[in-house]
């Protein structure tokens, strides 16, 4: 029994720059096929039909299937290895592209929440135990719905672009700024003392409240609030993300209960209000 395979033309052209695999190949179902160079050219269909439906993950390791038979055979030498390692190197880009994409919040551009949650626990886990420690901080934007209500969610959804590019200015190296949900954000600072913290957050709350708002829409006013914690290096390992996002939900609500366009932290275990309770205002 035989199948056939309809090759693309354009897949593998000769070295005189001319398709060569514009004809079907025969495959034996039932015996397999005859040899490496009829395994290579099954790879490389469904390489092809893969990367026609856009499914990149595939499509890459049937392309590194067939050039690793090519590269491992005794008889096959690759017709174009140049021609084929762009493909790779294409199909290669194309799945990074994919990955970022599946982390990233569409609106946005911010990470999205699995990001957060990978990201989040590794970081927790691999935490050195004599480091400065790590900062989460959960922030909501202040009366978004009042936002949305007056000016329509064309405004609110430029507003929350302009928040994350905020958020996202002045940041430390390897903090990072994720969407947890809504209007909801998470700002992860490794290796930072408690004060560092609280005085990047600090910076943040006061960067979003002066920002001219206006050139969006004349009035218009933007705050947010903060609930900042911050895990030393030497606490439990087993506390991770959920527990740390919890901790800083329940901050969040001190802040909004204080007022709104705050941060709220804890010290000695009493919460404290960034810039009334210290002098970093
Ligand atoms: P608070 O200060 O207590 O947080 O009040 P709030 O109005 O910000 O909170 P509430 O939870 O009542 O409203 C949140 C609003 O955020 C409601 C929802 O429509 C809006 N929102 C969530 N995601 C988006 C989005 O992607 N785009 C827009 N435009 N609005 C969004
Ligand atoms: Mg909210
Ligand atoms: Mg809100």
């Amino acid at each position: 029994m035989t199948n056939r395979l309809d090759t693309h033309p354009s897949w593998r052209p000769s070295e005189t720059g001319a398709s060569t695999r514009s004809q079907p190949i025969d495959v034996d179902l039932v015996n397999g096929p005859r040899d490496t160079t009829e395994l290579v050219d099954i790879h490389e269909s469904i390489a092809q039909a893969f990367a026609t439906q856009g499914r990149w993950q595939l499509a890459y390791s049937h392309l590194t299937e067939a050039l690793r038979l090519a590269r491992d055979s005794q008889h096959v030498t690759p017709l174009i290895p140049e021609q084929y390692q762009r493909q790779v190197d294409e199909l290669k880009r194309a799945h990074a592209e994919a990955v970022d994409a599946s982390l990233r919040d569409a609106l946005t551009a911010s990470y999205n929440r699995r990001y957060l949650d990978q990201k989040l626990d590794k970081l927790l886990a691999e935490q050195r135990r004599d480091g400065e420690g790590i900062a989460v901080a959960l922030i909501d934007l202040d009366h978004f719905k009042q936002v949305n209500d007056t000016h329509g969610h064309v405004v609110g959804d430029r507003v929350l672009q302009q928040v994350v590019a905020l958020l996202q200015a002045d940041l430390p190296a390897g903090a990072f700024c994720a969407r947890y949900g809504g209007e909801e954000f998470v700002l992860v600072l490794p290796e930072a003392n408690p004060w560092f913290a609280v005085t990047t957050l600090e910076r943040a709350r006061v960067r979003v409240a002066e920002h001219n708002w206006s050139s969006i829409v004349p009035g218009l006013v933007v705050t947010i609030s903060a609930g900042l914690t911050h895990r030393p290096g030497w606490e439990l390992p087993q506390r991770d993300a959920e527990w740390q996002l919890r901790r800083a939900d329940d901050l969040l609500y001190a802040a909004k209960r204080a007022g709104r366009n705050v941060v709220a932290y804890r010290r000695s275990g009493a919460i404290r209000i960034a810039g009334l309770d210290d002098n970093c205002r």
